[in-house]
């Protein structure tokens, strides 16, 4: 399971239909409304290497 950066729900990234890439790592959202708040900022969610 991944872990919704933005929600903090937990995301079957087998499953679900909405995932960003972002500096070489997938992230997935367990709704669209997630996806498209992380694709506005997403270094804001983005985890911190
Ligand atoms: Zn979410």
């Amino acid at each position: 399971m991944a872990v919704d950066p933005i929600c903090k729900m937990e995301v079957n990234e087998q499953e679900t239909k909405w995932f960003s890439k972002y500096k070489g790592k997938n992230y997935y959202f367990c709704a669209p409304g997630c996806k498209k708040q992380f694709e506005e900022d997403p270094e804001k969610y983005a985890d911190k290497d």
